[in-house]
């Protein structure tokens, strides 16, 4: 009986880590639940399951030591840069970390990297594209390869021109093509913004150089992402956008549960590939250049675009005003060094503080 201790259990990944515990209750059990404000699913999952502990993360400080202590996997699935908190205490305590939050290698990579390193913990991806990677590479974060390439849907704008964008809406943006994921995600990637974010992952995850990762835009999401080696080979994971098999996945790797739908390619018939439009997408540039930067100027470059997204999605700023705001914050947030918590926060709270004061003077 694997012990899970699931943070984010209301959101969009944390239900699909539920109906796992819930399809296999001889496999699998919580020993810790926490939500982000959702109290009420909070409770309605306390009834179900019983975990040992159960916090709700609006209600203050948590006992983040004693969250991971008994779980055998920390399930991440927060959203935001509050993900790095919870990956950097269950790294401590060197724990297999299925994780989902991305802005925790975003904003963190380098600190959470030597956490896992130094305390032995393991990280196990979730994202889609990172799992289809760890797939193809048989299930080894240490395979060596020559090359990855992240595939994007390319969002729901990716037949718009640059003035269509203009006049996009919040509810045009959350309209996904192939997934469906929570607000946030869901805007970074019709952004692009969330590519970005992919790549500074892939770094991280699969101890990797920007040079060696790649993106291709996809439309279908049948091909989750890419490995090419050394040989010309090129190995491929495919299925249908299903996040139920990378969440099942990182719970059970190298074992497969029964989960998705037969993959049936006669149906299909075409898959489609282009090259991403960056000029179109420019908050994808500006987070590969963060990224590139280092230090603490991804952890500015996530604080400035959650405080976009967010006027965003209020119906505060018009779509192409997300990159401007990321660039106005990041170019005002001086760049240190990403060796301790404090600073990393310190740069994430500078970026949203800038970002604020560029939507005050609007
Ligand atoms: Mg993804």
């Amino acid at each position: 009986m694997k012990k899970i201790a699931l943070i984010g259990c209301t959101g969009n990944i944390g239900q699909k880590v539920v109906d796992a515990v819930r399809c296999y209750p001889e496999k699998f059990c919580f020993s810790a639940l926490v939500c982000g404000k959702n109290r009420d699913a909070l409770h309605a999952l306390q009834e179900e399951f019983h975990p040992p502990l159960a916090f709700c993360a609006a209600d203050g400080a948590l006992p983040l030591d004693e969250i991971f202590s008994s779980c055998d996997i920390a399930f991440l699935a927060p959203s935001g840069f509050a993900g790095l908190e919870y990956a950097l205490a269950a790294a401590r305590q060197g724990k297999v970390i299925a994780l989902s939050n991305k802005e925790s290698l975003v904003a963190g990579g380098e600190l959470l990297m030597k956490e896992v390193k130094d305390r032995g913990a393991t990280l196990i991806p979730v994202d889609s594209e990172h799992s289809a990677i760890f797939q193809a590479l048989s299930c080894r974060l240490d395979t060596p390869f020559k090359k990855l390439i992240l595939t994007a849907s390319g969002g729901p704008f990716l037949r718009l021109s640059k003035e269509e964008l203009e006049h996009v809406t919040p509810k045009d943006a959350l309209r996904h093509p192939t997934y469906a994921m929570g607000r946030k995600i869901t805007i970074d990637s019709a952004t692009m913004l969330n590519k970005g974010y992919e790549v500074i992952e892939a770094k991280w995850l699969f101890s990797t150089t920007f040079e060696k990762i790649e993106t291709l835009v996809h439309p279908e999401s049948i091909v989750h992402s890419l490995v090419c080696f050394e040989d010309g080979a090129t190995i491929a994971e495919m299925g249908y956008p299903d996040m139920r098999v990378p969440v099942r996945l990182a719970l059970t790797y190298p074992e497969r549960l029964p989960c998705g739908e037969d993959l049936d390619l006669t149906k299909l018939q075409t898959l489609h590939f282009e090259q991403l439009d960056k000029e179109k997408f420019p908050c994808f540039t500006l987070a590969l250049e963060a990224g590139k930067s280092g230090g603490t100027a991804p952890a500015a470059l996530n604080g400035a675009a959650e405080v976009a997204v967010d006027a965003f999605l209020k119906g505060g700023i018009s779509f192409p005003k997300i990159a401007e705001i990321i660039l106005y914050a990041l170019d005002k947030t001086p760049i240190a060094q990403a060796d301790a918590f404090e600073t990393v926060k310190a740069a994430d709270q500078l970026a949203r503080a800038h970002a604020k004061r560029y939507l005050y003077d609007l």
